[in-house]
């Protein structure tokens, strides 16, 4: 197949799909397989289970949206709430360089409550974990400085649903997510899958023709089974290792005339910013050095996406 040349778990998968009657495009779809990154990331963190497959479930989510976006720069799914889990974010660069993190509430009741909670036949359930908060779906363009974004409440939804009314705030286009995390013998798998309807050309309501309203028709007609075809995947089937991204859209949707793009590699690749330490250690003051470090006398700034340390000595501080 054309995207056999990437690993089946690091690739974001561009698919579009017609009605079977004849090849023109009804609806796009993306699908993000990141079992890869996501397994050397929550590597290194020691996170609860629960926690962990909530992450890796973010971690797919931003890259399947962030593939819809025309950007250069960044794009930033944060989450923040009063439950165990603080903050939980995931970013993705347009060249497929992917993170996160977790902060959690030092709190074991909560971590119990939200152990017992979780049914482990699906998706974390977003208000056991993280309380009542606010997710942020925020878009960095570089190349024309812009910051988009758009903020959605946590209730007690699914992070895919905090997607799909992210869309529906933001875009007039119907949106379906779906996303999954487990870990297996061979690591995690994390997938997140998205359909949106391509929107149809021509006039409303009296000057609607009737090529209009065929092509209408036609594009009602797919969205409905495209929508009952993904409601029909199982996990087991998204998060089958057995099973690459072409895979899983050819075997759902292989009565809608699925066509596969060129898949996009992701990665685990931190983007540390040594610049931005050393620019805020440079603003301490000669106190505030003496009371961070440690008896040795360095102070280690530990990065929170991939936890390299890096130790400076007080006597020895990066200099303006
Ligand atoms: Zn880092």
């Amino acid at each position: 197949m054309l995207n056999d040349n990437l690993p089946p778990d690091a690739q974001i998968l561009p698919f579009y799909l017609a009605d079977g009657s004849d090849d023109v495009a009804l609806i796009r779809g993306r699908i993000a397989s990141v079992g890869r990154a996501a397994s050397t990331i929550l590597a290194r963190h020691g996170y609860p289970e629960i926690v962990a497959i909530l992450q890796a479930e973010a971690l797919a989510l931003a890259a399947c949206l962030s593939s819809t976006l025309k950007f250069d720069g960044v794009f930033t799914l944060q989450a923040r709430g009063n439950g165990l889990v603080r903050t939980l974010f995931a970013d993705i660069t347009e060249a497929g360089a992917l993170r996160g993190y977790a902060a959690l509430d030092d709190n074991r009741a909560a971590s119990q409550a939200a152990a017992l909670a979780h049914n482990p036949g699906g998706p974390v359930r977003l208000g056991h974990v993280m309380g009542d908060g606010y997710i942020a779906f925020t878009v960095d363009d570089g190349s024309t400085n812009g910051r988009y974004q758009g903020i959605v409440e946590l209730d007690n939804q699914h992070l895919s649903d905090a997607a799909m009314r992210w869309y529906e705030n933001s875009e007039q286009l119907d949106t379906v997510v779906v996303c999954a995390a487990a870990e297996g013998p061979d690591g995690w798998q994390a997938v997140a899958i998205m359909l949106q309807r391509i929107a149809v050309e021509g006039g409303e309501g009296n000057t609607m023709t009737w090529c209009d309203a065929v092509a209408r028709a036609k594009s009602d007609d797919a969205w409905h089974t495209a929508k009952t075809l993904l409601g029909s995947v199982t996990r087991n089937e998204l998060l089958d290792p057995a099973l690459s991204p072409e895979n899983i859209v050819f075997r759902l949707f292989n009565t809608m005339a699925p066509h596969s793009a060129r898949a996009r590699l992701v990665a685990d690749q931190c983007r540390c910013n040594v610049e931005k330490i050393e620019a805020v250690l440079q603003q301490l003051a000669a106190d505030e050095v003496e009371d961070l470090a440690d008896e040795d006398g360095y102070l280690t700034i530990t990065c929170e996406f991939c936890k390299t340390e890096r130790a400076y000595h007080k006597d020895a501080m990066p200099s303006v």
